[in-house]
């Protein structure tokens, strides 16, 4: 790609970049949603994890209470059955000392105790409490007899100390199975009590099993959150300094565009001024001294100068049109001596000018090609006027054709200072020149050649050795293109690419 469509490129890529939206931008939108997608991920796993261990912590709480064990209790049994006993002493010494106080004290204990039965009953249901509870009312009942009895014993002025043996005696198994009573209920307690605690460490196990699973998927998470905010957070910097760099890319082809436009402005109008003063200076001498000079050989240079700026003028408006539109070429089978014979009479004079011989023979015999007579002498005019201008003084500009069964091969030959190797790559391309050679044209005259051959189907190449010369071979096709009709008188071409022949 030329040098000048690449400059167009650029400024049109600027253009877009304008109005539209670019695909790295698209890019970079994705990526703070993501960021965004990312960040709301963060807030709800902590949420989870926050509502985790919430639950972790209800878990170890609820485990440690499905087990009602008052340990209170036992405190409260050992009270009860430390009244039981009492009532039973202060029974026994009531009828040895017959003392009101202990009857009442007896009394209260009995009634203290009834009602510590029933409140410790509602208050703990346990299986089998009941049951304990009941047998301790009933050893109770029994006690109360035993008590009546003696009072009615007494009543009947039985001896104080045979009623109270009599008490001790009836009450003395009593005692041993309260004890026992008071003991089951002891008992069922601390089964209980066991039980809680067991659930309670069994809880505790839990949760060091659930507390290090949910610490290990949060910081699992986390990580992972973390590293991918970190990716679309060094993503995103690369692709703003990625589209920094790339504006600064733009900004440096713009500039060199411009640059390259104003040296070609340059060239173009040392290129016209130079003909013009050629022109002008020409025109003086035919004015002032018209009987020393040739008037027929100043004549025709002064009119190949002025084809030359055309030629420069079409060169600059055909190259422009190819690369909006296409090149239309206006194609006929010709002889190939048509174009060698106006390249002759046009190039002649500059040669002369420049005191260069140019030879310039007819084909014989005559070889026909298909081809657009005024592009084809323009591409000559350039490949002569190059060999021209770069041949020493007396030295011979010399072209050539040779002919397979497809192709004419013309060919330029000068034997000028030459083209150093390194410079050959893109020496068809817009404006380039060598940078010695910078003031002897506008670098545009081989991106024309290559242009119009390869539109005809054709092929240039270009050989050169420093200090031997140069020779620049173009190629065109013998025969029609393909769907081209012969009663035609011209094929009209209009493309990019070169056509296909048959
Ligand atoms: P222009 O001649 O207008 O500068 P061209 O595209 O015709 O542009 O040529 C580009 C450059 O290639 C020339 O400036 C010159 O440096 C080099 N060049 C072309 N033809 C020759 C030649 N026959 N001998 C030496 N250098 C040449």
């Amino acid at each position: 790609m030329s040098t000048k469509e690449n400059q167009n490129e650029v400024l049109m890529e600027e253009n877009n970049q304008t109005t539209e939206v670019s695909p790295s931008e698209k890019k970079s939108t994705f990526e703070k949603k993501a960021l965004l997608v990312l960040s709301a991920i963060f807030v709800a796993v902590l949420i989870g994890a926050w509502g985790y261990a919430m639950r972790v912590q209800q878990g170890v709480a609820s485990n440690s209470v499905t087990t009602h064990a008052d340990p209170a209790a036992l405190l409260e049994i050992e009270r009860m059955r430390g009244i039981a006993s009492s009532q039973m002493d202060n029974g026994r010494a009531y009828f040895l000392l017959g003392s009101q106080n202990i009857y009442d004290k007896q009394k209260k204990e009995k009634e203290t105790l009834a009602d510590a039965l029933t409140a410790f009953d509602k208050q703990h249901n346990l299986p089998g409490i009941s049951d304990v509870v009941k047998r301790i009312q009933d050893l109770q009942k029994k006690n109360q007899e035993f008590f009546d009895q003696a009072i009615e014993h007494r009543d009947k002025k039985t001896e104080s100390r045979i009623v109270g043996q009599f008490y001790q005696a009836r009450t003395t198994p009593l005692r041993s199975q309260l004890n026992e009573a008071f003991d089951d209920m002891a008992h069922l307690h601390q089964v209980q009590i066991d039980k809680a605690q067991e659930e309670i460490r069994e809880a505790a196990a839990q949760a060091e099993i659930q507390i290090p699973f949910g610490m290990t998927w949060l910081s699992g998470s986390l990580v992972f959150i973390f590293i991918s905010m970190g990716f679309l957070v060094v993503r995103l910097l690369r692709k703003q300094s990625f589209q920094l760099a790339q504006q600064k890319r733009l900004y440096d082809e713009a500039k060199k565009a411009v640059q390259d436009r104003d040296e070609t402005l340059f060239a173009i109008s040392h290129d016209l001024q130079d003909s013009l003063n050629m022109i002008s200076s020409t025109a003086e001498r035919m004015a002032s001294t018209p009987q020393g000079l040739d008037i027929v050989e100043s004549g025709e240079l002064m009119k190949s100068t002025v084809t030359n700026i055309e030629g420069l003028i079409k060169d600059i408006r055909d190259q422009k049109n190819t690369e909006m539109h296409g090149l239309t070429l206006r194609m006929d089978q010709l002889s190939v001596d048509n174009v060698l014979d106006s390249a002759r009479l046009q190039m002649q004079p500059l040669a002369k000018q420049h005191d260069v011989r140019l030879q310039i023979d007819s084909v014989n015999p005559p070889v026909l090609a298909f081809y657009d007579n005024e592009r084809v002498l323009r591409v000559l005019a350039n490949l002569i006027g190059n060999a021209i201008k770069f041949s020493p003084k007396g030295e011979k500009v010399v072209v050539k054709v040779r002919s397979d069964q497809k192709y004419v091969n013309i060919s330029v030959i000068d034997s000028g200072p030459g083209i150093p190797a390194n410079q050959l790559p893109g020496i068809f391309d817009n404006f380039w020149q060598a940078k010695k050679t910078a003031d002897k044209g506008a670098g545009l005259g081989l991106a024309i050649v290559k242009t119009i051959v390869e539109a005809h189907g054709g092929t240039v190449q270009i050989q050169s050795q420093t200090g031997r010369g140069t020779t620049v071979t173009f190629s065109l096709p013998r025969r029609r293109p393909v769907g081209a009709s012969l009663k035609k008188p011209n094929v009209i071409v209009k493309s990019n690419h070169a056509p296909e022949w048959q």
